[in-house]
């Protein structure tokens, strides 16, 4: 389909209507700045800006207070990531006797800082509330590699979120309960 653009009137063409408009802001800003002191930047990275309650940044995993892993690999945010950033390798059927195999964790997880683009989908999909977006929003690196980070760092950043629940020591009793029991 063509869209047919409107011709520009002849103080449209001159252009110096937009350019006021455009300083009008800039001198707003500058009399502002130098006689009210109200600044309106910062000098960063020197200074950082604070990010308000709720802001979404970058996904990281998290543990929960006991330092396990909360991810159970179920592979559901790699699924609905739409730039398809995260890429899980599930644990494959060898239990994992660190955690009295009561729940599958990822054997690797990694998220591409370079794709994602800080939409919360996958920490809204997660079952398990492994996955959070912190307030992260300035990540760099000198590589593309770099930028790929693994289940190690993730966890690093991601830290320790308390869990109410403590779902994996219901499971962990209910296991010890099917042990301990004896038919008559
Ligand atoms: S925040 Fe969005 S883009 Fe980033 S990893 Fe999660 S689902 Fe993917
Ligand atoms: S982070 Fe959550 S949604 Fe993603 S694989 Fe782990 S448990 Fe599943």
């Amino acid at each position: 389909m063509i869209v047919k653009r409107s011709d520009l009137s002849w103080l449209e063409r001159l252009y110096l209507p937009t350019l006021w408009s455009g300083l009008k802001v800039t001198f707003r800003h500058f009399f502002n700045t130098l006689f009210r002191g109200k600044v309106v930047t910062m000098e960063y990275p020197e200074q950082k800006w604070v990010v308000p309650t709720g802001y979404r940044g970058a996904p990281y995993l998290v543990k929960d207070q006991e330092g396990r892993t909360k991810c159970v690999s179920c592979q559901l945010c790699e699924f609905v990531c739409p730039p398809k950033a995260i890429k899980i390798t599930p644990p494959g059927p060898k239990p994992n006797a660190a955690v009295g195999n009561v729940e599958k964790t990822p054997q690797e997880f990694e998220i591409n800082m370079l794709r994602c683009i800080f939409c919360g989908f996958c920490q809204e999909v997660c079952p398990e509330e492994a996955i959070f977006l912190m307030s992260d929003y300035s990540l760099t690196g000198t590589s593309r590699k770099e930028m790929v980070y693994n289940k190690a760092k993730l966890l690093s950043l991601g830290g320790v979120h308390n869990d109410p629940i403590m779902k994996w020591k219901q499971k962990q009793k209910e296991a010890q309960q099917q042990e301990a029991f004896k038919p008559l």
